[in-house]
């Protein structure tokens, strides 16, 4: 049986330039900051995204919080989205290992406002923990995909900056966010003090993923992923495929995006699943079930058909459009949803 999965992009195969780039990786011990492949992988990286330096680290999780130690002391507290994926996926790390003080505030689709912002400021006192950091994520995952154009973004996290904030962009899927903003990314990075992106997802890179910033904060960076255990010796076997991704899986993500849009025509034509259409602004759709279907009890059927989506909360199921699925399979995956959810 064929198998449509649309759980993730994060499940996309490398390419086969990917693999021959692999193969052929000049290497070095990356630890002693001898890997060339490594080193042009975080010099392109910070250039793509207009920033001094890049650093290569393990998964997105491992970047946001490599940024959020770099930025913050013991303590204080960090601004993030309530429904961010630093707050509700990242396993607790902020407070787990960085002791820091997470504040989660109500955004819009994802995008937090001055004005949410400034009420959720709190003036210095003596009973209050020091804020820090404001994390802002584009594109926001948990709202479906959705983008914070680059208006937007500065306007709060030049707020964040004049009130004594770091500001620190979870970009894991910041190139959708371009693509479907018709922007480059350097404008949605502007106003941040650190950004990170992944290689392993829509880009289809098999692992790993760049925090960029400026080069002391980079500095600093790289010694807490060393104490997180995140420094790697011949790494230039994974920066060869991350070097392809940025190179050459960009500008295909456009794709995914009109994948995305006709999975979304097809399923909210499907009467006992409903979704905003206006959300599916790049490759992730997210739809609610009618009451009458059970999300565990839809989700094994759909994978006994063939078709593989995420369980997204109760009554939500996600689905991620990616390079390894084709126009053909959204077309396919639609007729068995509309049969499985009757
Ligand atoms: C996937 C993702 C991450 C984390 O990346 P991993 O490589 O899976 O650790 C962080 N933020 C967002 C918004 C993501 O979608």
């Amino acid at each position: 049986m064929n198998v449509i999965d649309l759980r993730s992009d994060t499940v996309t195969k490398p390419t086969a330039v990917m693999l021959k780039a692999m193969s052929s990786a000049e290497v070095g011990d990356d630890v002693y900051g001898e890997d060339p492949t490594v080193r042009n992988l975080e010099a392109m990286a910070a250039q793509i995204m207009g920033k001094q330096a890049g650093l290569l680290v393990t998964s997105g999780t491992m970047g946001n919080l490599v940024a959020a130690l770099t930025h913050t002391n013991k303590g204080n507290e960090v601004l993030l989205e309530a429904d961010s994926h630093i707050y509700y996926y990242e396993v607790g790390g902020l407070a787990a290992v960085g002791g820091l003080m997470p504040r989660p505030i109500q955004g819009d689709k994802g995008s937090i406002s001055v004005r949410v912002l400034r009420d959720a400021l709190r003036p210095a006192n003596i009973h209050f923990p020091r804020p820090s950091l404001l994390c802002l994520e584009n594109t926001h995952n948990r709202a479906g995909g959705t983008v914070m154009p680059p208006q937007a973004v500065a306007e709060v996290a030049s707020y964040a900056r004049e009130q004594g904030l770091k500001v620190h962009l979870d970009g894991a899927r910041i190139f959708n966010a371009a693509i479907a903003l018709g922007v480059e990314a350097p404008e949605l990075a502007d106003k941040c003090d650190s950004v990170m992106f992944c290689l392993s997802k829509g880009l289809g890179a098999p692992v790993g993923s760049l925090l960029v910033g400026d080069s002391d904060f980079i500095a600093q960076a790289r010694k807490w992923r060393k104490m997180l255990g995140g420094g790697m010796r011949q790494a230039g076997v994974i920066a060869a495929a991350g070097l392809i991704a940025l190179e050459q899986m960009r500008e295909r993500l456009a794709e995914d995006h009109d994948h995305a849009k006709l999975l979304a025509a097809g399923l909210a034509a499907i009467p006992k699943l409903t979704l905003d259409l206006a959300n599916v602004q790049t490759n992730i759709v997210v739809v609610k079930l009618d009451p009458s279907l059970s999300t565990p009890a839809i989700l094994a059927e759909l994978a006994q058909n063939g078709v593989l989506a995420s369980d997204f909360g109760p009554d939500l199921l996600r689905f991620v459009t990616h390079k390894d699925v084709s126009r053909q399979d959204i077309e396919d995956a639609l007729a068995i949803i509309a049969r499985v959810s009757r």
